[in-house]
């Protein structure tokens, strides 16, 4: 039954918190993790008679944003005011942008299949402020925090151009890594800065006719698994519910879903959700914000090269894979910090070799980025260039960044002072080798023999010569005078 033709269809809405030092319309604290009501005041407790003022920093970070997103900026827009009760407001309406909002029609790529971008269009994107949080962990009782009440919010709407669970994540990770390349957002899903609602129904084709699925949303989402799995969830849902029932899209059965985490399903929150009279109106207490084509200009010019485009430059630059090259953009540092060691002379491989190894392995035990391992991009540079050239061993470089990384001093330095230095000194290598042949007649005959043993033997024979040296003969120079001596 279920081997039906379909196409899923799926919309995104995101809600992305701003990173600014004060809330949107007062000039409160932006705290995280604070004593519940202690970043307040009469702007974002809704006290009447209280005046909001506009956050000009969270406007030129939607701006930004927008710009990366490639909408249009709108150059004449104001807020609104949208109503509606719930605890957490306490003005009982949100100020937000409703017909004129900040960015529209752009759009965002994403990773596809086999290395190619998808671009998904954006509809539009808006300002608003955030409202408190509620809590129910007082037994009878509910509790309400308004630190976060009035909290700059970016929402972000996207056209139903995502076709499966894997492209909604695409596309959450990948506004992820834009917000924070442009340094608009911590983006932090712990901390609840990014929240995802997808709208989700399904094209069916039966005997050459299409029907279409009610569609539901499935509201604030804060984990990327939780987003993937839900639109999983309800394809299957939907699948069902239309062989069961047959039902289709009609207006008004829209059906509102949570995510019910523990039991990895959906749970119906709301039957039949009516186009919502929230009594939109121009909000009176602020005045029209004005774009000017000056403004405009000086906010683009803190646009950088976004990560998705540097990943696949890197890729084609420095001919790495492009997993290599996913993790060296995933942060902006990271790849900067890449392109400085390169510039200052790393083979583009080796760098991004002991980045990825080394330097992953100890940032994600630091809770840092790579960038911030405390090694200059000339010191990582050099480390680069002694491995290429022989005079480290590709081991002694991983310990020689790990120890960098405790010190100021450069790498060949640390090699000295740890005995690191690879030797190449051909002279010196070949007696040594001399006397591993003089001390191991059997596996020499073995070896010279040819045969079944002969591989195994020149393998203890060559093991044998950098344990005399103490690890520290170039592997490739013995092998070579080893084999000379056949
Ligand atoms: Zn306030
Ligand atoms: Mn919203």
């Amino acid at each position: 039954m279920k081997d039906l033709d379909y196409k899923v269809i799926v919309g995104l809405e995101i809600h992305v918190h701003l990173a600014t030092r004060t809330k949107m319309f007062c000039g409160c604290e932006l705290a995280y993790g604070q004593e519940p009501n202690s970043r307040v005041c009469p702007v974002c407790l809704g006290m009447p008679g209280s005046l909001p003022v506009m956050n000009r920093q969270a406007v030129e970070h939607s701006i930004l944003t927008a710009m990366a997103l490639h909408c249009r900026i709108t150059p004449h827009t104001k807020w609104d005011r949208k109503s509606y009760y719930y605890p957490d407001l306490p003005k009982n309406y949100q100020i937000s942008q409703y017909d004129l909002p900040i960015g529209q029609n752009g759009f965002i790529e994403i990773p596809g299949q086999g290395g190619q971008v998808k671009r998904i269009r954006i509809l539009r994107a808006h300002l608003e402020e955030d409202a408190g949080k509620n809590t129910h962990t007082f037994g009878a009782f509910s509790a309400i925090d308004l630190n976060r009440a009035g909290s700059p919010l970016l929402e972000i709407v996207t056209e139903p151009d995502l076709e499966s669970p894997a492209e909604v994540r695409a596309l959450a990770q990948e506004l992820q890594r834009i917000v924070r390349y442009l340094g608009v957002s911590e983006a932090d899903m712990q901390k609840g800065h990014m929240r995802f609602e997808p709208n989700i129904n399904l094209h069916i084709t039966r005997d050459g006719q299409v029907f279409k699925t009610p569609i539901t949303e499935v509201k604030n989402l804060n984990s990327f698994r939780s987003i993937e799995r839900s639109v999983a969830y309800e394809i299957e849902r939907q699948l069902d519910e239309f062989i069961e029932t047959g039902k289709t899209l009609q207006m008004g059965n829209k059906k509102t879903f949570g995510w019910d985490d523990a039991n990895q399903c959906t749970v119906l929150q709301r039957e039949k959700e009516e186009a919502h009279d929230y009594r939109y109106f121009p909000e009176p207490d602020l005045v029209p914000v004005e774009v000017s084509p000056q403004w405009m200009e000086s906010i683009g010019s803190r646009l950088c090269e976004l990560p998705l485009v540097r990943q696949q430059r890197f890729v084609q630059q420095y001919g790495m894979s492009d997993y290599d090259a996913g993790v060296l953009t995933a942060d902006r540092a990271t790849a900067e910090f890449f392109e400085q060691s390169v510039r200052a002379g790393g083979q583009a491989k080796r760098v991004c070799n002991l980045l990825t190894q080394a330097g992953l392995k100890l940032a994600n035990e630091k809770g840092r980025t790579v960038a911030e391992l405390g090694i200059s991009a000339a010191n990582l540079a050099r480390l680069a260039q002694m491995a290429d050239s022989g005079q480290t061993s590709a081991t002694a470089a991983v310990a020689i960044f790990e120890a960098m990384t405790q010190s100021d001093s450069g790498p060949e330095a640390i090699a000295a002072e740890r005995n690191l230095i690879q030797k190449s000194d051909a002279g010196e290598i070949e007696s040594l080798v001399d006397a591993v042949i003089a001390a191991n007649p059997q596996a020499v005959e073995d070896w010279r023999e040819g045969g079944k043993k002969s591989a195994k033997s020149r393998g203890f024979l060559l093991g044998q010569v950098i344990q005399k040296s103490k690890g520290q003969a170039n592997p490739k120079i013995v092998s070579e005078i080893l084999d000379r001596k056949k």
